[in-house]
Parts: C-alpha cells; structure tokens; sequence
C-alpha cells in the first residue's frame, strides 16, 4: 500500500521536476506513474485492482495535468521572452535613429555653418573692387571657409607683368608655396600644370588649385592640408572657392581698367586734365622729398584755330587725335603725357636732366612737323610750339612751374612759333 502512497504523489512530483518551465521533467514524471500504476495493477491482487486502477489513473492524470501546466508556463515564457526581445530590438532600434537624427542635424548645422562662411565670403569678395581691399577678406574666408590655416594666393600680372605676385598668405614658413619662385619650380619638377588642380604629397601635403576664368588663368592657389584633413573634400571647396575668387579678381580687373579709362581723354587718348594736376602734385612732393628733380613740357599746335576754319572741327580733332598718337609713343612709360586744354598738352617727364628734356622736346617737335594730314586734295602739315620748366629750378610750386611753362611756350609763340623754349628769368 506505500507503493500506492508514492505513486499518488506523482503529479506533484511531476510539477517539482518541471519546474519552472521543464516539461521533460513533467514527461518523466507521467511515464513513472504510467509504469508504477501499470506495475500495480499487474502485480496486485484482484480485490486491490480497483484501487491500484484509481491511483494509477489519478497519477497518470495529475503528471499529464503537470506536463500540461509546465507546457502552457514555457509557452507564456516563450511569449514573454520575445516581446522582451522584441523591446529590447526596438529599443536598439530607437536609440540608432536618434543616434542618425543627432549625426543628420549635426551634418545640417555643419552645413549650414559651411552655407553662411561661404555667403560671408562671397558677400565680402563680391563688395571688393580693389587688391587692397580683398586681401583681408580672402584671408577671413579661407580660415572660415576652408578652415586652413597655412596657404597663399598668387596671382597672374597684377602690375602688369607676366609672373605671379602673391597677394596674400601666411603661415607657410618652410614651405614651397611660400614664394611663387619656389611653387612654380615645384610644379615644374613633377610636370604638373598651374592651370589644373593638384593634390600635393612632397614635400608636404597641399593643395594647388588655380583661379580660373574661362581658359584664363588668373591665380594660383595654394593651401598646407591639415593633417586631419580629407585631400578630396577639401579640394572640392577649394575649387568652389577658386571660383568666387575669380569672380573677384575679374571684377577687379574690370574697376581698374574703368578707372584708366575715366582717367583717360577720349579723343586724344592721354591723360585727362584732372589725372595731370593729381600727378603734378604728386611728383613735386616726390621731387622734393627724394631731391630729385623733374621736367614740363606745355605743347600748343599752332594756328589751329585757322586750321579749324579752314577745314572743319571734324579735320581739326583729326589732327589732335594723331598728335596724341605721337607724344603717346614718343614717351616711356614713366613719363606722363596730358590733355592740358583744347589744343594744349603738357608731359611730365620725372628725374629728366636739362639737356635731355631739351632734345626730347625738339624730338617731339620734329615728329609732329613730319606728320601730314589730307584733307580733300589738300596736303595739311601741323606744328607745334613747345614751353619748357623744371622743377625745383625754375619753380617753387605745381602752380609756378606751370605758369613758368607757359611763360616759355609764349615767347616760343612770340619768337615765330614751331619751336622749344625754355624757361629763363
Ligand atoms: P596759336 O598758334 O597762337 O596757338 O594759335 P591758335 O589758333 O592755336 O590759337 P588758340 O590756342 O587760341 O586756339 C585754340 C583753338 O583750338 C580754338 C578752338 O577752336 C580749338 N580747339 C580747342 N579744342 C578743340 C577740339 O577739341 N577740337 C577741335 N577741332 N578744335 C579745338
Ligand atoms: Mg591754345
Ligand atoms: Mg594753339
């Protein structure tokens, strides 16, 4: 009768051994009972059967009702488990989209950082219409925009010449961008042309980037990379860059031919009246500050004003028009050569000594003689008169050396006209 005991205690036997979520240990546990309760009814007597039977079938039923509860527990388990899971997934899911929200925004602010450094440089380049004035706004641009700290900007025939003269830079001390010379040679060395962009290894790492208009290049670049500095990106920029600087250097260009051309007369082609009284005064401050001494030449055509009669206003602006041609060309590029009056024209000719200035007046005189003019059948020939004075000789001031000029131009009118004369007390 214990063997009955034991077995009745299979189901919570069963429920022990699943527990908490083992249905082998239930599964165990209903085949013991299955067996014992077999056993049993075999092996007791007919009288016992039925009991035997009865616990067998509550042991057999309990252990199945253990598998069943131990079944449903791991199932629930299972459930729970995955919307853990699930949460948990969700949670990694969640934290990487506001991991790519953060890194977008800061990409946005980057950019948009980016956006207002180039507006500012585009904005303070587009207002510059001198070198002067874009130098130090290059310069705030390519540290803003570019964040580069060491570069330099060279650029093609800013006085007129051929070569590259830096307009401006820094922080390149030891490097070969630091001087055109030694840029250019670098190029050269590793047959890079300056009209393309160029990333630079040796001896440091830059970049070479040309300012181009069209085909035409107006400067060159150059930027010492960082080193955390990723050689394409940058180059990028700096291309984009490039263009808002040539955009500049073009309107540049531009102001200061249209500068030249206000200073200039439209029909003789010299320097206007205004342009001469501004250099005179300039050159008497450079003559007495440098001890130099200068010379003015005042020309006068003679009898114009009978050649204006005679043959027409259109014929006599004509005549002044080659005449401009001729003291234009019979001039160096230093000297300076002006529309004083209607038919007057004065040149400036710095540091000349007193017997040059001389024949380079007679030289003058002489061209103009020579020039001949047709007018319908008419073979017209035009002279000139010509007043010399130099300066501090012969006068204090601008004012004085003009009007001693002159004094000497009347007596060239006085003494018969088509000559030089100069200045004497
Ligand atoms: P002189 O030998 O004494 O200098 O005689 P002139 O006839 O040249 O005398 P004056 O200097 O007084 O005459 C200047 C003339 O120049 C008067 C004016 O008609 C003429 N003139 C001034 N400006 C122009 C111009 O732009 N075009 C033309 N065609 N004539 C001009
Ligand atoms: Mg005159
Ligand atoms: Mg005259």
């Amino acid at each position: 009768m214990l063997e009955l005991a034991f077995l009745s205690l299979a189901p919570a036997a069963g429920l022990l051994a699943a527990y908490p979520r083992r249905v082998s240990g239930a599964v165990f546990a209903a085949a013991v009972a299955l067996a014992g309760s077999a056993a049993a009814f075999v092996l007791y007597a007919p009288g016992d059967r039925p009991l035997a039977l009865g616990v067998g079938l509550w042991s057999v039923a309990g252990s199945l009702y253990a598998i069943h509860l131990s079944r449903r527990e791991l199932r629930e388990h299972g459930h729970v488990r995955d919307k853990v899971a699930q949460l948990r997934a969700r949670r990694v899911d969640t934290a990487k989209a506001v991991a790519e929200a953060r890194s977008r925004s800061e990409e946005t602010q980057r950019n948009h950082k980016e956006s207002t450094a180039l507006y500012a440089m585009v904005k303070g380049l587009s207002a510059a219409i001198s070198w002067d004035e874009i130098k130090p706004r290059l310069e705030a641009a390519v540290d803003q925009y570019l964040g580069v700290s060491g570069f330099a900007l060279y650029v093609a025939g800013m006085r007129g010449e051929d070569d590259f003269q830096p307009l401006a830079g820094r922080n390149l001390a030891g490097s070969p961008g630091s001087a055109w010379a030694t840029l250019g040679r670098r190029l050269q060395e590793a047959a890079l042309s300056p009209w393309q962009a160029h990333i630079l290894d040796r001896p440091e790492k830059a970049l070479c980037v040309p300012v181009l208009d069209n085909a035409e290049l107006l400067g060159v670049l150059y930027l010492r990379l960082p080193d955390a500095a990723d050689p394409r990106a940058l180059l990028g920029k700096a291309s984009a860059f490039a263009g808002e600087v040539a955009f500049a250097f073009r309107r540049v260009k531009l102001f200061q031919e249209m500068e030249r051309l206000s200073q200039i007369d439209g029909l003789t082609g010299v320097h206007r009246r205004g342009s001469f009284d501004e250099r005179l005064r300039d050159e008497t401050v450079r003559s007495r500050t440098f001890k130099t001494t200068f010379c003015l030449l005042i020309l006068d055509i003679d009898h114009f004003k009978s050649l204006n009669d005679r043959y027409g206003h259109p014929f006599g602006d004509q005549v002044l028009r080659r005449i401009g041609e001729v003291l234009n060309h019979s001039f160096y590029e230093t000297d300076f050569v002006a529309r004083y009056g209607g038919e007057e024209f004065a040149v400036i000719l710095p540091r000349a000594q007193y017997d040059g200035a001389r024949r380079k007046a007679e030289a003058v005189r002489t061209a103009i003689e020579s020039e001949s003019f047709a007018i319908a059948l008419d073979t017209v020939r035009v002279t000139v008169s010509i007043g010399v004075a130099h300066f501090p000789r012969d006068a204090a001031t601008p004012e004085e050396l003009v009007s001693q000029a002159d004094q000497a131009l009347y007596r060239a009118k006085s003494l018969g006209r088509n000559r030089v004369v100069e200045f004497t007390r």
